[in-house]
């Protein structure tokens, strides 16, 4: 994320990281995990499911475990949990 200034207390503030899961069978590539991501995370598999779909895949270290992919998705086939738990 770019800030158009530091924020002052920016050393203080601990970004959370999260490990995405996602459940590659249940996905019907509809894309919205991958374009909406804040931090572009996520792109598509060049791999078939069994429905025939290109699933996402994990293309950053970068998740900050916001759980939006996981608000977004219609089919339940993605989420997130934080990496230091
Ligand atoms: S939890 Fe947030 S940052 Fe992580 S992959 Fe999902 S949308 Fe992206
Ligand atoms: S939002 Fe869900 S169904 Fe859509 S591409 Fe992502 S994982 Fe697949």
């Amino acid at each position: 994320m770019d800030f158009w200034r530091v924020p002052l207390d920016s050393d203080e503030i601990k970004v959370t990281r999260g490990i995405v899961y996602i459940i590659e069978d249940r996905c019907k590539g509809c894309g919205y995990c991958i374009e909406y991501c804040p931090q572009k995370v996520l792109e598509f598999s060049t791999e078939f499911n069994v429905k025939g779909y290109h699933p996402p895949v994990v293309v950053s270290e970068n998740c900050l475990d916001c759980h939006y992919c996981e608000l977004l998705c219609p089919e339940f086939a993605i989420f997130s949990v934080a990496a230091d738990t």
